[in-house]
């Protein structure tokens, strides 16, 4: 059993869970290979500080399965980045590209460091500094890194110039997330919260519901919280909780997504909009909606609250909100829990559209970009309710691992064992 603190444990436990339901079993070598990195770079970047000193950072980059394609994840920066964490966000990176089935593998990449510390100059020397060291494992075929906590469009295009000034070479498709002028795509900001949506419209219709008749609430209001918020009003639901790390709001008639948005922009937060009930995230979490959307935080939702939670269904726009222990309760209480690795997978999702516009050197409208996705999110949903009915499956995460674990395992055994 792991831990529910060690983010590895917890992936592997998942794939263990998993791989007990696949319709065949699967050899045990190659099971230990679903749960392990192929490869983990350490580094140490030494670099100067603004004040002429010099300064050592630990950095890695985890390559988790290349059976797919070429790996692909994020890179964050934070000052609680482990091996162990670097190792599990890589693999769950594997089994989420393989469940929209999109033709990547699994990385992640991190420096243990607190940004607010550093200035520009020397954040810059830190990224430059780290890409020189993935330089010889990066590449369009090879790894293509993405932004990730404390990561954006600045560090991509730092990345993709010191890699391409090595290289001496034009290759925009070493990493995705740039800003548009670099190379980037549209569509890429608003994706995770839009595949949040679409996961959720489905499966209201699955249960024979309208999401346009569903009540909403939505814990965390940055990129993937707020734009989740603005499409379910846009699909005509009602949006009666959000919150963030200053606290939450309540409207039974529901916000208009977009003015808090604005509120949040000049006052840095969403308390104090309107004349809107106030409530603690704890009240949120355990609202009588039909909709519950955690959009902040890593195990946001233990097994006590879960014990609480009203929802009829949660869509995961977070990367693992709910601890396993939560996840068992909510299946034994007949939650739908959209997971994580479907819900939130419009991000990978667009950022291999955006490799793939980086390689043909042409650029598609934003109105292509959210039909393919959106025909990504509702087949890969799809494709879930199948296994999950035939093979009489407890959740749509069990499912999510199994159709993606089977993916891989076909990837690996049809190339063959060489050398
Ligand atoms: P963000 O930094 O833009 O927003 C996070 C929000 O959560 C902020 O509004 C913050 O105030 C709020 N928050 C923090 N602690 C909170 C708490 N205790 N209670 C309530 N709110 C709290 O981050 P983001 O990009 O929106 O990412 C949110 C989650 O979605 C993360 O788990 C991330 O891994 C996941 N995710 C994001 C993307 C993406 O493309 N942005 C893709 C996949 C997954």
């Amino acid at each position: 059993m792991g831990s529910d603190d060690n983010p590895f444990e917890n992936l592997q436990e998942q794939i263990d869970d998993a791989a007990s339901y696949l319709p065949s079993d699967v050899n045990d070598d190659v099971l230990t290979r679903l749960k392990n990195p192929e490869r983990v770079l350490e580094a140490n970047l030494t670099v100067d500080m603004d004040d002429g000193s010099l300064e050592t950072f630990r950095a890695y980059r985890s390559q988790f399965n290349g059976d797919r394609g070429p790996y692909k994840g994020g890179i964050r920066y934070h000052p609680g980045v482990t091996r162990d964490e670097v190792k599990a966000l890589s693999g769950w990176m594997v089994y989420k590209c393989a469940v929209v089935d999109i033709p990547f593998g699994g990385g992640k990449g991190g420096i243990v460091i607190d940004p607010d510390d550093y200035s520009a100059d020397e954040l810059e020397r830190i990224t430059r500094s780290f890409a020189k060291e993935l330089r010889p494992l990066i590449g369009e075929d090879r790894d293509v890194p993405a932004p990730d906590v404390n990561t954006g469009q600045r560090e991509m295009n730092w990345i993709k110039n010191t890699y391409e000034t090595l290289e001496n070479k034009t290759e925009p498709g070493v990493i995705t997330g740039k800003a548009l002028e670099n190379g980037g795509s549209k569509g890429r900001v608003e994706a995770t919260g839009r595949s949040t949506v679409i996961a959720a419209r489905e499966a209201f219709n699955y249960l024979g519901e309208d999401i346009s008749d569903a009540t909403v609430a939505v814990q965390g209001y940055g990129n993937a919280g707020w734009i989740t918020a603005k499409l379910a009003d846009e699909l005509g639901a009602t949006v009666v909780a959000v919150s963030d790390s200053s606290g939450g709001l309540y409207d039974a008639d529901g916000f208009d997504p977009k003015a808090v948005k604005e509120f949040k922009n000049e006052t840095g937060s969403v308390s104090g909009y309107g004349d809107a009930e106030s409530l603690t995230n704890e009240e949120l979490l355990t609202l009588d909606v039909d909709l519950l959307v955690p959009a902040a935080l890593e195990n946001a939702i233990d097994a006590d609250l879960a014990q609480d939670v009203k929802a009829d269904v949660i869509s995961e726009a977070a990367n693992g909100p709910l601890t396993p222990d939560a996840d068992d309760v909510l299946a034994e209480r007949d939650v739908t829990v959209i997971p994580d690795i479907l819900a939130n997978a419009g991000g990978v999702t667009v950022s291999y559209f955006e490799w793939v516009q980086n390689r043909q050197r042409f650029y598609w409208s934003e109105e292509r970009v959210n039909e393919e996705l959106e025909e990504i999110i509702v087949d890969s949903f799809d494709d879930l309710v199948d296994a999950k009915e035939e093979l009489d499956l407890p959740s749509f995460r069990v499912a999510a691992y199994v159709v993606a674990i089977q993916r891989v395992v076909d990837a690996y055994t049809g190339s063959g064992n060489w050398p």
